[in-house]
């Protein structure tokens, strides 16, 4: 795999040199006053990137799946039951989490390519009129399938039913890419991770907790203790941390957050989106169709492409890595083989979409596929030409 060509997975996604040098630190003592330097500002602007007013933020040594368990294991007690709909492999697997942490689960199935449930899961909030269901689980960008989901629609089911429960909201792919909006959504915890919308490398949990997620950790009793929140608040507000932090990563936060709000988020969310129709057109004119089921699902951060019937998308994804050093995303769990994934978040341009979108044709046509070389990137062509800003 050539290091020199950009990657088109959606996450870890393409580093800038700006973020590659700040992330670049020596060896600095983290409970000296150097460090809360760089620590209060990366926690401010993942504040202002989460639009998240009151509350705290947490910046862990994880992954995004570390996120999904710190979320759970600060609010929830064992045997507690919450509301989860599984639509795509990492909506999956944060269920399958709750379910290893010993939550009861009660999920609503609904079919790969479609989004998360409104009326299925404000049904299920009516029908608890007890209000058993501890927490509502929802994955805003599900990256296996590249749906979207109406997480401002699941907020106000649960407003409609007056339901209690907490909001958890995986946005993994979409925070730093999408709009996000934590406060305006209520939203009691947000998880995203590094290595996506932010740019940098992968190692870390960042998550946007309420005041109201916060009070349930009073009552909450599964185990934790690498995850838990109180001992961030203790050392935190001193610009510190329980154990030693991620200097490098944390800078490298700071730095991000800096890049984003210089170019601006609304020019960011419109980045994302051009490039990503310039995807669809470009799909569209490949004879092919995104998993997502309908164009307001379709997220601006991976499209899923679905193969012709008898073409495999894991073949093309090896081809791509193996003959070209481009990188493609496999298909996961139940569409394994039947999509390829196209990662278009992080430091994309026009220009180095074009590129991906070239190699995939070259794939294709490598591999007998019936797309015509050339189609794709002109239909991207005409749609970015017409839309350079
Ligand atoms: C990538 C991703 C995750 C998992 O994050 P890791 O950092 O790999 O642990 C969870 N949810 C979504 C939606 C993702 O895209």
């Amino acid at each position: 795999m050539s290091s020199q060509n950009p990657v088109f997975i959606p996450g870890p996604t393409n580093m800038p040199e700006e973020i590659r040098k700040a992330v670049y630190v020596p060896t600095l003592d983290h409970r000296s006053p150097a460090f809360a330097k760089i620590f209060t500002p990366a926690v401010a602007g993942v504040k202002r990137i989460l639009r998240m007013k009151a509350g705290e933020v947490f910046i862990l040594p994880s992954t995004g799946t570390g996120g999904w368990e710190a979320a759970i294991s600060n609010t929830l007690s064992p045997g507690d039951t919450v509301l989860a709909a599984r639509f795509g492999m990492f909506s999956h697997r944060w269920i399958d989490m709750c379910q290893r942490h010993g939550l009861h689960v009660q999920v609503i199935e609904a079919p790969w390519g479609q989004g998360a449930p409104v009326a299925a899961i404000e049904a299920a909030l009516n029908n608890d009129a007890g209000h058993k269901i501890k927490a509502v689980l929802a994955t805003h960008n599900e990256t296996a399938t590249g749906v979207r989901s109406d997480i401002a629609g699941i907020r106000k089911a649960m407003d409609a039913a007056g339901h209690p429960a907490l909001f958890l909201v995986d946005g993994v792919s979409s925070v730093a890419s999408m709009p996000f909006d934590m406060d305006g959504w209520g939203i009691d915890i947000a998880v995203t991770g590094s290595q996506k919308g932010f740019m940098l490398p992968v190692g870390l949990a960042i998550l946007g907790v309420s005041p109201k997620a916060l009070a349930a950790m009073q009552s909450a009793r599964l185990p934790r203790t690498f995850f838990d929140f109180a001992d961030q608040i203790r050392t935190n507000a001193a610009g510190g941390y329980p154990y030693t932090p991620p200097v490098g990563l944390i800078a490298g936060l700071a730095r991000a957050v800096e890049m984003l709000e210089e170019e601006g988020m609304e020019q960011v969310f419109a980045r994302h989106h051009r490039i990503a129709e310039g995807v669809r057109r470009a799909i569209a004119a490949w004879g092919l169709r995104p998993c997502a089921v309908t164009p307001d699902l379709c997220s601006d951060t991976v499209t899923a492409v679905v193969v012709p019937e008898g073409c495999n998308g894991t073949d093309l994804v090896q081809l791509a890595a193996r003959k070209y050093g481009v990188a493609f995303g496999v298909g996961l769990g139940e569409v394994a083989g039947k999509v390829f994934r196209i990662g278009h978040l992080g430091m994309l341009t026009d220009v180095l979409m074009l590129a991906g979108l070239a190699t995939a044709e070259m794939c294709m046509a490598d591999l007998g596929w019936s797309a015509r070389l050339g189609s794709g990137v002109a239909a991207a062509q005409d749609y970015y030409r017409d839309t350079a800003v």
